[in-house]
C-alpha cells in the first residue's frame, strides 16, 4: 500500500476526568508547551517517507490545550514536508470550552477538515460525575460554532455504561446529540481502570450490569440506525458516507506513524510506541533519535501474526476480513447464525456480530489450528 496515516499525541488537558488513565497531564506551563511543540517539529523533520499522507490526527488529551497556533504550524510543517493526497483527511480531537470560534476558523483555514468533540453524554449530571470540565450546552456551542467555521465532518463522542446511566437517560442523551447534527458518533463502553479517581470511588457507586451494558451497547445500535446512521464498526457510526478514514487506516493495516509521547506506530511491519513522558519525550528528540520509541527493539511482525492481526482488525468493521481456508466452514456457520455474511472468502458482520465479536474473532483464529474444534 502506498499511502501512509500520520499521527499526533497531544498530552495535555485542562484537568484529568475522573476515569481517565490515558497519558495526559493537567496544569502545564507554556514553556513545556513550547518545549514539546519544538520537540514534535524536530522528531517530524527526522522522518521521511515517500508514501502519501491520507489522514492526519491530532489526538490527545486535548489537542487545543497545546495552542492553535501551534497546531496550525504543526499542520502548515507537515503540508510542507510530505504530499497530502487531495482529499486527505485532517482531524483534531477538541472538547468543549477548550477552542472558540475564531480558533475553529484558524483551524479551518490552516486545512483542518474533521473535528472530534468529546461530547460523552447529553446530561449535565452524569457529566459532572465523571469529572467532565463541561456542560451539554457547551458541547452544544462547540458543535454550532464548528458549523459555523465550515466543517462538514464532525464527530462525537458518547460514553455509555456510565454509573447511574439508565437506558432514558441513554437514548435521551442519544437523541440529543443526534439534534446537533454531526456526521459521526463514536461510542465507547466505560473501561474502569485501577488507579482512576472513578475507581477509588467504585464502591459508592451504582455500575452497570453485563447484561445492562449489552442492552445499552444494543439501544444505541438501534437508535443510530433508525436515525440514518451507518454501523461501519464496532464503535463507530456515521452518515453521508462519513466513515473516519484515519480509523479506517488502524483497522485495515495501513502504515501509521506517531508523533509525540505515547504516540503508537505501525511502520516497516513492527508496531512500537514513543515513551510516555513529556520530558523524556523532549530529551531524546534533542539527541535525535528517528523516534524517542522501542522502534529499535521491536520485533518485525511473524506472517501468522500479520494474518491473525488483519482478521481480528477487518472483523472489527463492516467490510470484514478475508478468512483462510481453514476457518472458512467456521465463518459460514456464523453467518448462518446471523451475525453477518459469508461469500466463500471474505467474512463480514453485522451489529449482531459485533456485539459477539470478541469470541467470532476467537473462533475463526482458533480453527485456524486443526485441533481447535468451533463452538459456533
Ligand atoms: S479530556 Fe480526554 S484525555 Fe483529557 S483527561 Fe479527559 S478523557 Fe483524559
Amino acid at each position: 500500500m502506498n499511502n501512509i496515516a500520520l499521527y499526533f499525541h497531544i498530552p495535555f488537558c485542562v484537568k484529568k476526568c475522573d476515569y481517565c488513565a490515558f497519558y495526559s497531564l493537567a496544569n502545564v506551563g507554556e514553556d513545556i508547551k513550547d518545549a514539546y511543540f519544538e520537540a514534535l517539529l524536530r522528531q517530524l523533520s527526522f522522518f521521511i517517507t515517500e508514501k502519501t499522507v491520507s489522514s492526519v490526527y491530532f489526538g490527545g488529551g486535548t489537542p487545543p490545550m497545546l495552542g492553535i497556533d501551534r497546531l496550525c504550524k504543526l499542520l502548515s510543517a507537515v503540508k510542507s514536508r510530505f504530499i497530502l493526497a487531495n482529499d486527505c483527511e485532517i482531524t483534531v480531537e477538541v472538547n468543549p470550552k477548550t477552542v472558540d470560534l475564531v480558533g475553529m476558523l484558524k483551524l479551518r483555514e490552516v486545512g483542518f477538515n474533521r473535528l472530534s468533540v468529546g461530547v460523552q453524554s447529553a446530561d449535565d449530571e452524569i457529566l459532572a460525575s465523571i469529572g467532565r470540565i463541561h456542560s451539554f450546552s457547551d458541547a452544544v456551542e462547540c458543535i454550532a460554532n464548528a458549523h459555523k467555521a465550515g466543517f462538514d465532518n464532525i464527530s462525537a463522542d458518547i460514553i455509555f455504561a456510565l454509573p447511574s446511566l439508565t437506558p432514558d437517560r441513554l437514548l435521551e442523551s442519544i437523541e440529543m446529540i443526534m439534534s446537533t447534527n454531526v456526521s459521526h458518533i463514536s461510542a465507547y463502553s466505560l473501561q474502569l481502570e485501577e488507579g482512576t479517581p472513578l475507581y477509588k470511588r467504585r464502591k459508592t457507586l451504582s455500575f452497570p450490569t453485563e447484561e445492562d451494558e449489552e442492552a445499552q451497547y444494543n439501544l444505541l445500535c438501534e437508535s443510530l440506525k433508525a436515525n440514518g446512521f451507518e454501523h461501519y464498526e464496532i464503535s463507530s457510526f456515521c452518515k453521508g458516507g462519513k466513515r473516519s478514514r484515519h480509523n479506517l487506516s488502524y483497522w485495515s493495516r495501513t502504515e501509521y506513524f506517531g508523533f509525540g509521547a505515547s504516540a503508537h506506530s505501525f511502520y516497516n511491519n513492527r508496531r512500537f510506541s514513543n515513551i510516555a513522558d513529556v520530558n523524556e519525550y523532549i530529551r531524546l528528540t534533542n539527541d535525535g533519535l528517528f523516534a524517542p520509541t522501542d522502534y529499535y527493539n521491536s520485533p518485525e511482525i511473524t506472517p501468522q501474526e500479520a494474518l491473525e492481526e488483519a482478521i481480528m482488525l477487518g472483523l472489527r468493521t463492516s467490510d470484514g476480513a478475508e478468512i483462510p481456508e481453514g476457518a472458512k466452514k467456521t465463518a459460514a456457520r456464523i453467518a448462518s447464525l446471523g451475525y453477518g455474511s459469508f461469500d466463500g472468502s471474505r467474512l463480514s458482520l453485522n451489529s449482531s456480530g459485533f456485539r459477539v465479536s470478541n469470541r467470532v474473532i476467537g473462533e475463526i483464529i482458533a480453527s485456524l489450528s486443526p485441533k481447535n474444534a468451533s463452538h459456533f
